[in-house]
């Protein structure tokens, strides 16, 4: 019975941080002088275009695929 409640307490608190991750997703940093906005930033894309490359610069990109990793693994462990 103890053993239940404690893991009904776990589901809870892990449904929580699913929660949390899943609105955490960073984007690409902006700033009015278009020289400090990462170049992958969509209003770059759009009218800055003359990047060369257009590769983030802001660490978006590699955050939000960690994110994604540990999203996937409390996923995997609530089996949803
Ligand atoms: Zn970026």
């Amino acid at each position: 019975m103890i053993i239940e409640q404690e893991w009904e307490e776990q589901l809870k608190t892990l449904k929580s941080v699913l929660c949390f991750l899943e609105v955490s997703r960073k984007n690409h940093y902006y700033c009015e002088d278009c020289y400090y906005t990462c170049p992958a930033h969509p209003e770059e894309l759009e009218y800055y275009w003359t990047h060369s490359d257009n590769k983030c610069n802001c660490g978006a990109n590699e955050f939000n695929i960690e994110l994604d990793k540990i999203i996937i693994l409390v996923k995997q462990h609530l089996n949803v």
